[in-house]
């Protein structure tokens, strides 16, 4: 692909800084389907660019999550995901390997008008176990 790529389109947008680091977070989540969290984020990034420090990571995970372009998953108090595709979506969620798969098929929720909230989105985890962990329990 030829001109700006899509990193640099989300940072000039961002009004963040385009540095070579930033660049490797945004390239890492974007299309990322496996919810990684800041951790896992760092780990994967800081491999090619051993210097950078958590900070940068956090920084600009906060900064994409303000504007929109990243969701935040408090799935797990104790380790928040990241999931950059923002358009509404439910989760499945492993109680095994706790891992965390999106669910494409909406559900039609209604809930009634006596609650008085103007409502402007939902959440549905599903818990249980992924084929392959079910394969090994028993
Ligand atoms: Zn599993
Ligand atoms: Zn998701």
């Amino acid at each position: 692909m030829k001109g700006k790529t899509r990193a640099q389109e989300i940072c000039k947008e961002l009004g963040l800084k385009l540095t070579p680091q930033r660049m490797a977070i945004l390239g890492y989540l974007d299309g990322n389907i496996a919810h990684p969290s800041a951790e896992d984020i760092y780990s994967a990034v800081s491999k090619r660019f051993p210097g950078m420090s958590r900070a940068t990571v956090y920084n600009t995970l906060a900064s994409l999550r303000d504007k929109g372009k990243l969701l935040e998953l408090t799935i797990d108090p104790a380790k928040k995901r990241y999931d950059p595709d923002t358009k509404p979506h439910h989760h499945l969620i492993c109680l095994e390997c706790k891992r965390v798969s999106d669910i494409d098929r909406m559900f039609d929720l209604e809930l009634p008008d006596s609650l008085g909230y103007d409502i402007t989105g939902n959440h549905i985890e599903f818990y249980g176990y992924c084929p392959e962990c079910r394969s090994t329990r028993t």
